[in-house]
């Protein structure tokens, strides 16, 4: 997972959402609405917004594997039918997160949602990843001496820890960054814009968020970047950004 920055809906796509967020106020089954509007054609530009949002691959936001090909409600819009239209609610995901998500959406006991938004918050403070299986892990939360309960739960409502081909995409990717850092350390001079360019091209996984963080610098080919060469650390950090 990786943190999604939500641009602005074109006005004519916003203006519709507010228009159907009031005809909808009060509906209790939020379903046919839905439906109808989502063969619209302002609806598609919704999906459009959600994909060029999500990069040039257009990966899902949970698991940044599958291609994204469904607009999904964070906050499910059927028990949450006041949400529905909502665009910062709007996410855009794959039909496999979609299936486990199912309408699984619990809350803390303060009401918050317990998933992570990657469009709301850096998905790294919650989770972590782990390079010899490729699977998404709940972060050890210092704080309480324990992983994040807002970590596992992610992992665990949309499987992040056992999904094989998931696993296996993520670990290639790591392979490729790694390998490209290690070549810059071999190097006779490193050209940090260039690396961090070369990086964001080669991480199909979101993984430099990781890779550029306290967690990553533990770690061999990372952790010598930022000893020898810290303007390319820094470089790479805000790539992943
Ligand atoms: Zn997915």
């Amino acid at each position: 997972m990786q943190r999604v920055n939500r641009p602005k809906l074109p006005g004519r796509a916003q203006a519709y959402l507010d228009g159907k967020w009031q005809a909808t106020n009060g509906t209790l089954n939020i379903e046919p609405a839905w439906k109808s509007a989502r063969q619209t054609q302002t609806m598609r530009v919704v999906l459009q917004t959600l994909q060029n949002m999500a990069g040039a691959r257009e990966r899902c936001m949970y698991c940044v594997d599958s291609h994204g090909s469904d607009i999904e409600h964070f906050w499910p819009k059927g028990p949450y039918p006041e949400r529905a239209f909502l665009w910062p609610n709007l996410l855009l995901c794959c039909s496999e997160c979609g299936r486990f998500k199912g309408s699984q959406f619990p809350l803390s006991g303060t009401g918050q949602p317990m998933l992570v938004d990657p469009s709301a918050e850096n998905p790294w403070d919650h989770l972590d990843f782990d390079p010899d299986t490729g699977n998404l892990t709940a972060r050890y939360d210092v704080a309480i001496a324990a992983p994040s309960p807002r970590g596992e739960c992610t992992v665990r409502v949309l499987q992040l820890d056992r999904r094989e081909a998931m696993a296996e995409g993520y670990r290639r990717t790591y392979r490729r960054i790694a390998a490209r850092v290690e070549q810059a350390l071999a190097a006779d001079a490193i050209e940090p814009q260039a690396l961090a360019e070369e990086l964001r091209q080669a991480d199909e996984h979101g993984l430099l968020g990781w890779c550029f963080s306290a967690v990553g610098a533990r770690l061999k080919p990372f952790g010598d970047l930022r000893r020898r060469a810290p303007d390319a650390w820094a470089a790479c950090e805000a790539a992943g950004k």
